[in-house]
């Protein structure tokens, strides 16, 4: 769907996937005017496909153009152009438990224009695309690196958007993770470079000795949905959940002395990811044994059999599309 000031939204339409053509004074190309969401359709057991809180991608998104200084779609465009894609490319979503068909809706300044301001004129686009499970090989515990140069997001800037300009500032200490063997970087707070933020897509979690979670505060951070969901499920587990500030030698300190038990990474990609071994320019630290804590694999399992359709959902968060 194309959006022009004055005009509103107009030409929404679903047709077969092909390149775009773009101005090269496109305004996206320059300033980067650009947000996105990321979210799943499933295909159950009995043969209904689902989606994942779509609800919540709706509302960031919708926060993110508010940060990019865009416009906003209609009340309930978003899941609605999720919907009618979804039914039309039905064939498109795997059948096999580990695989789903991913949603990409994104939208870009597409006014011709070289000024540095909001652009008058946007498309909001949606692209699916068959994916299947994150790990090969049955889930393995992945290493991360404690980027020691770089941030990802400062006090004021647009680190709780998804907006494509945080992930142009990440790939760099995503490539420097790499270069240290390990599977994603890890953000420490733009202000003192102690805290830590999260991860180069994910949010992070610790597990304490006593079984209480912690996991960084909103602000700066990607406020994800699967974090919410977490939160959600061990609060009624009837765990302490506990929004704080970490630092890293906090981290490191609790992890060394076995306070700090399990770390786990949570995302809409992998859903939730056991962090095995922290590394950080000087030294490294593993996390328990290195290998898949228990509390870790709990609330995965959990999460998944709702997200999946095979366990109850007392939260309404699985929405049925067929
Ligand atoms: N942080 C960042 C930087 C991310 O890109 C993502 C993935 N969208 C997340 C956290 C996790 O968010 P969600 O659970 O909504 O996928």
């Amino acid at each position: 769907a194309r959006y022009a000031d004055g005009k509103g939204w107009y030409e929404a339409r679903v047709e077969a996937r092909a390149p775009i053509q773009m101005d090269p004074a496109s305004a996206v190309l320059h300033y980067a005017q650009e947000i996105f969401e990321g979210l799943k359709a499933y295909r159950n057991a009995d043969g209904t496909v689902t989606m994942f809180r779509p609800d919540a991608n709706a509302a960031r998104f919708t926060t993110s153009a508010t940060r990019l200084a865009m416009p906003h779609l209609p009340e309930g465009a978003f899941v609605e152009s999720l919907r009618q894609l979804i039914t039309i490319d039905r064939e498109w979503i795997p059948q096999d438990d580990e695989s789903s068909l991913y949603l990409r809706p994104f939208m870009f300044a597409s006014e011709v224009f070289l000024g540095v301001r909001p652009a008058m004129e946007y498309l909001y686009v949606v692209i699916a695309s068959p994916v299947g499970s994150y790990f090969k090989h049955g889930i393995k515990p992945v290493k991360v690196w404690v980027s020691p140069n770089y941030t990802r997001a400062a006090p004021g800037g647009t680190g709780a958007a998804k907006c494509g300009g945080n992930y142009a500032a990440s790939l760099l200490p995503q490539q420097e993770a790499a270069a240290n063997g390990c599977d994603q970087v890890v953000f420490l707070d733009a202000v003192e470079q102690r805290w830590i933020d999260e991860l180069g897509g994910m949010n992070i979690f610790f597990v304490y000795d006593d079984g209480t979670l912690v996991t960084p505060p909103l602000g700066t951070i990607l406020p994800g949905i699967t974090r919410d969901a977490v939160m959600r499920l061990a609060t009624d587990a009837g765990r302490a959940v506990i929004e704080r500030p970490v630092a890293f030698d906090e981290w490191q300190a609790d992890a060394e002395r076995g306070r700090i038990r399990e770390a786990f990474a949570c995302g809409t990609a992998a859903v939730i990811t056991p962090i095995g071994e922290v590394r950080f320019e000087g030294g490294s630290f593993r996390m328990g044994d290195g290998g898949s804590g228990e509390t870790t694999m709990g609330i995965r399992k959990q999460l998944v059999d709702i997200q999946r359709g095979r366990a109850a959902d007392p939260y309404g968060w699985v929405e049925k599309v067929f």
